[in-house]
């Protein structure tokens, strides 16, 4: 039996979840719009995943050792005794619906993008919510590191477009699964050797999952991590090359990033690429970032061809070096992804057997927290938000009016003309009062006269002259002064 509420909480929304009002709502759909404008444009085409899954997708993709399987997910049962969970994520689910609709067949690579909530147990705090809204872009049936590009152009564009300022991408290679073998071996040792001084979490981690005390909160277990071998230093040539492409793409576009060899993301699924978008607050923006940038192509090819990096060499950037937007001390993501190629294997599918088959072979994709970027315009006022206003109000007095009105709003609507109305107040004071408010040029007033006489009465609300115009030719006369 669940917990009995009391009348209080019961009007409360659970923790964790909240409630978008009105006009952090418009904004939340101008960034969906946006994002949607700049998928569509590319060629990604919308896909809608239920919100329950089977658990077994999450934990044989996801990994059991990883915090959304081993805390974060809302798992029931049903009561034919199945076992579902609320999606905590999207890439499974995109290629569990990828793999069971047959599109391995469709021409390649299938570009998908969509929006929506997902849900994960985690201690709320702003940014941090156990319902968040995402918004996702998968390439799948593409090896080429232009996608892994792709994905982060395309973000980059969508917060560039909304008005943020100073992005940075943390990227890293996390190699293939042959590569991580030999690398996890060296890193458990290097831990091993130190493993008194790991948080509690982290010594478990060490049996479970050793790559995510990489990226640990705990400062003693940073300051561990800072002399940890990298994961580029065992990636084999394929991953090296493949790493510098999406590099080399990165410059091109011009696309500030930082080599972060302590990204590592700790889902089972990633393979090579891995990165995260962070952006500074408006507030934040006083402080300056001292992260690394990419100055050229060419300097930072070297760097992964020699299996060096400047960063290798270079002492371990400050706690506070750190982009800001912080939580614990460390900055959250405004979006991140990777590249997921050996996934489909993991979910049963057999590797490529033929030529033909071998196109649907690689994918890669990201998702951009809705709440955190909402957020982000919010504390800058919307900035980059533009909504127009509506320019003509319609006033409505009296029952017959306002049955009349609805058949006029309606011929508006087909063309487009936004007009704004209110309903329910009858007095033409008020309704006036209202428009002005709302700065609209004109108001249309509908009394018992004009239902009667099918006219209207036009208020230019600058001058205050009023005309009367035939219903009939109300659009026309609109059309025109709006040329004027
Ligand atoms: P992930 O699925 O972990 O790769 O997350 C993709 C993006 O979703 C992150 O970069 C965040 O911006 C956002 N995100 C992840 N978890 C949460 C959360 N609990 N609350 C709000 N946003 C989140």
């Amino acid at each position: 039996m669940p917990k009995s509420k009391n009348k209080k909480e019961l009007l409360q929304n659970p923790k964790g979840t909240r409630d978008v009002l009105p006009f952090d709502a418009v904004v939340w759909q101008a960034v969906e719009e946006k994002a949607r404008e700049i998928a569509e444009y590319y060629g990604f085409r919308p896909i809608r995943m239920p919100h329950i899954e089977h658990t077994e997708l999450f934990t044989t993709s996801v990994g059991e050792a990883t915090d959304i399987v081993e805390k974060q997910m809302y798992t029931f049962r049903t009561r034919g005794k199945d076992s579902l969970t609320l999606r905590p994520e999207g890439t499974a689910p995109i290629m569990r619906a990828y793999i069971q609709h047959g599109m391995r067949t469709w021409p390649q690579p299938v570009m998908l993008y969509y929006s929506g909530s997902f849900f994960r147990h985690e201690r709320p705090q702003k940014g941090r919510y156990r319902e968040f809204g995402q918004f996702g872009l998968e390439i799948l049936g593409a090896e080429g590191a232009v996608a892994d590009a792709l994905i982060i152009r395309l973000f980059m564009l969508v917060f560039e477009e909304l008005g943020f300022k100073k992005m940075m991408v943390h990227v890293n290679t996390l190699g293939d699964k042959a590569c991580r073998e030999d690398y996890r071996k060296d890193l458990v040792a290097h831990f091993r050797k130190k493993q008194n001084y790991l948080c509690t979490e982290c010594r478990r981690r060490l049996k479970t999952n050793p790559l995510r005390i990489l990226d640990c909160v705990e400062e003693k277990c940073q300051e561990i991590a800072t002399d940890a071998p990298q994961c580029i230093e065992y990636a084999c040539d394929a991953c090296k090359e493949h790493f510098r492409e999406v590099l080399e793409f990165l410059d091109k576009a011009s696309i500030p990033y930082f080599l972060d060899h302590k990204l590592v993301r700790g889902l089972d699924y990633y393979s090579r690429t891995v990165f995260e978008i962070f952006t500074e607050t408006a507030e934040e923006k006083k402080e300056e970032v001292p992260v690394e940038v990419s100055e050229s192509a060419d300097s930072e090819s070297a760097d992964i061809e020699g299996g060096e990096s400047k960063e290798a060499d270079a002492p371990p950037p400050k706690k506070e070096e750190k982009p800001a937007h912080k939580e614990e001390g460390r900055p959250l993501a405004l979006a991140s992804g990777g590249r997921y190629d050996s996934l489909a294997y993991d979910l049963g599918i057999q590797e490529p057997q033929s030529e033909e088959e071998e196109a649907w072979k690689g994918a890669v994709g990201g998702a951009i927290g809705l709440d955190r970027v909402v957020e982000g315009l919010l504390s800058q006022k919307g900035k980059g938000i533009k909504k127009e206003n509506p320019k003509v109000f319609l006033i409505q007095l009296g029952p017959q009016a306002k049955q009349q009105s609805l058949l006029l709003l309606e011929q508006f609507r087909k063309n487009r003309l936004s007009v704004a109305s209110s309903l329910s107040k009858d007095n033409i004071k008020n309704q006036l009062g209202f428009a002005a408010k709302l700065g609209v040029s004109y108001s249309i007033i509908l009394g018992q006269k004009e239902t009667i006489d099918n006219t209207v009465i036009v208020r230019d609300m600058e001058t205050g002259m009023q005309e009367i115009v035939p219903q009939s030719k109300l659009l026309d006369y609109l059309k025109k002064k709006k040329k004027k």
